[in-house]
């Protein structure tokens, strides 16, 4: 195994933990108690309030303290992925008539930011940096919206009657400001959607929407409510109380909901993974292709290398840096990772180190420079529940390789080609597109053999061989084959006579100004070729269409060799200068040009 020089960085330890249900359990129960708890606390507090509050028994702090918790509960529920502030309206606004406009605008404010820092403790999800930053501005942003909101609101209720202490006088403030708040904050929001992108339309629906599904659920809700309680002397504590209650259950579904909703997204994405790995890639660097679009897809690294390590077909090394393009050969990432904007702190590269391998062997290694600041352990761990299948995958492409491939030219078997040539076959039958089957032979190989060594007639089958590979690869239409020996054969779909014909003179040009030395001497290599097209030539089996190019190699042989023709049937061919030849020896009688489906 060759010896790679150690990446710089911090190398850190597989991923171990296991993401189960265990996992997120003590998060879930800390997701549950909370809220619940909380409500408990508000509808205590709210049965007593009435008694105690007016004669100063209880410091105006802990109803206070009670609404609060019940406004950050309202923030946490966020129906339709956004936040919805119309629980807050119920929540809110009575706090601004109990307790004046900047207490509530501040509890607004904090409600939502101790909303915001509970969901990011609770779900702590792997994003980046920037997002990261990103939304906490977001936040600000929405808590001071929140408290520009709840003064206008204020200032409009003070404006349109002053609040008396009477219950009737307070429900009638609230209403309004409640209103007001509404109006003012999807004002606000809608202004901030226009700012940012002036050319999309506003999304209105989506702005209301919330408000409204809110509102009238939990508006109806306490006028069913009041209207059932009647006038009774605690209605709107216990009003509020059965509000914030059930605002806190809705947080608490929506956060149970977000952690089953990422739960399903991860295992939905590891399974497509899965299922795209085992899928067939062609070759190894396909596979190569494959791991890193998969790595790109569960975790965010600057700089990849895959490795090949198995003893057939050797090292191999592949690496893309961030301009994310896959090249051979080994990385060279810069000693830290790139600064990050407006972050001035460079750490080291975090460097995932991975081995891909089987029970009995070891295949690969996978490296991946990751900035440690935009790296969860999620990800990480996301990548390892990949490993089996990537390795898996990796050792059916190199059994593949070796089952399809001759091992001395890289060329196809000629058992692949028996199969392509079926299925060329077939298709060529059900779409009435022409292919085209190219044999070639080097010509008297046997004396280079002799003359120079078995070597290097090896080494002039491998230059030849390239030159083959070339004239097929990078088209799914192409097939490059070693028959047997020094023989050749080229397939072409989708391929007239006359396209196939021209190709093929091309590769023997080619082969004739191959320079392949040995001992200062050059090979004298040259190749005869013979193409046959179906259904200009209307054989009944694929096989047959190989013996009638093969009837062309021969005449192309028996003229003189390094030339290439076409059959043309009734033992005639053609040169690809188009001059018609009628054939020196007994072919075998062809129909005419039929099509059927
Ligand atoms: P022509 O095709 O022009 O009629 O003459 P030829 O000498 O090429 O004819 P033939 O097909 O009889 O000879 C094929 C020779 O190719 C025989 C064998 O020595 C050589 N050969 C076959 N396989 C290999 C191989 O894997 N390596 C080497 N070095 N030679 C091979
Ligand atoms: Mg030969
Ligand atoms: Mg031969």
């Amino acid at each position: 195994m060759p010896h790679t020089p150690l990446p710089r960085g911090t190398h850190e330890a597989p991923f171990r933990r296991r993401f189960t249900l265990l996992t997120r359990q003590p998060r879930e129960a800390v997701a549950t108690i909370l809220p619940i708890a909380g409500a408990v606390l508000v509808a205590l507090l709210a049965t007593q309030w009435e008694e105690m509050a007016p004669q100063g028994a209880l410091p105006p702090v802990i109803p206070f303290l009670g609404l609060a918790l019940a406004a950050t509960a309202c923030m946490l529920h966020r129906p339709f992925e956004s936040s919805t502030l119309g629980v807050g309206a119920a929540v809110i606004a009575p706090t601004a008539a109990l307790f004046g406009a900047l207490p509530a605008a501040l509890t607004a404010g904090g409600a939502q930011l101790v909303a915001d820092l509970v969901r990011r403790v609770l779900r702590k999800r792997s994003t980046t940096v920037a997002a990261e930053r990103r939304r906490r501005f977001r936040s600000l942003e929405l808590a001071g919206g929140l408290m520009v909101s709840l003064t206008g609101a204020a200032a409009i209720a003070q404006l349109l009657g002053q609040p008396g202490q009477d219950r009737a006088t307070t429900l009638g403030t609230v209403a309004i400001m409640g209103g007001a708040y509404v109006v003012i904050f999807i004002g606000l929001k809608a202004l901030d959607k226009r700012l940012r992108r002036p050319h999309q339309p506003i999304p209105w629906a989506k702005l209301v929407l919330p408000f409204v599904v809110d509102l009238v659920a939990w508006g109806g809700g306490l006028a069913l409510a009041r209207v059932a309680l009647g006038e009774s002397a605690n209605t709107f504590p216990i009003l509020l109380a059965g509000t914030s209650l059930l605002s806190l259950e809705a947080a608490r579904h929506a956060l149970r909901h977000g952690f089953s909703k990422q739960r399903v997204e991860d295992l939905e994405r590891l399974s497509r993974a899965s299922r795209r790995i085992a899928s067939n890639e062609p070759g190894i660097r396909g596979m190569a292709e494959r791991i890193h679009i998969e790595c790109s897809n569960v975790l965010t690294f600057q700089w990849f290398q895959f490795e090949l390590l198995a003893r057939e077909p050797g090292y191999r090394s592949w690496w893309t840096g961030p301009e994310r393009r896959l090249e051979d050969g080994v990385p060279q990432p810069p000693p830290a990772p790139p600064p990050l904007p407006g972050i001035h702190r460079r750490g080291q590269w975090r460097i995932v180190e991975r081995a891909l391998e089987t029970e009995e062997q070891l295949l690969g290694r996978l490296r991946l420079w990751c900035d440690p600041r935009q790296l969860g352990n999620e990800a990480v761990g996301l990548l390892d529940r990949l490993l089996p299948q990537m390795s898996a995958s990796v050792g059916r492409a190199l059994l593949d390789i070796e089952a399809k491939q001759d091992p001395l030219t890289g060329l196809a078997l000629r058992r692949v080609l028996e199969e392509r040539l079926m299925r060329a076959y077939r298709a060529s039958c059900r779409h009435g597109l022409p292919m085209s089957i190219v044999m070639c032979d080097l010509d008297h190989f046997k004396n280079v053999n002799d003359t120079y060594g078995h070597a290097a007639g090896d080494q002039a089958l491998v230059a030849t061989a390239q030159l083959l590979l070339t004239a097929a690869e990078g088209d799914p239409l192409r097939l490059a084959a070693r028959y047997g020996g020094e023989e050749f054969v080229l397939l072409f779909e989708e391929t007239t006579g006359e396209e196939a014909l021209k190709i093929a003179d091309q590769v023997r040009q080619q082969v004739e100004a191959l320079r392949v030395e040995v001992d200062g001497e050059i090979l004298p290599l040259t190749m005869s070729l013979g193409v046959a097209t179906f259904p200009d030539l209307h054989v009944k089996r694929p096989e047959d269409l190989q013996e009638l190019a093969d009837e062309a190699l021969y005449e192309a042989k028996h003229r003189g060799r390094n030339r290439s023709l076409r059959h043309l049937g009734r033992g005639r061919f053609r040169t690809v200068d188009g001059q018609e030849l009628q054939g020196s020896a007994e072919v075998a009688e062809t129909e005419t040009p039929h099509f059927f489906a």
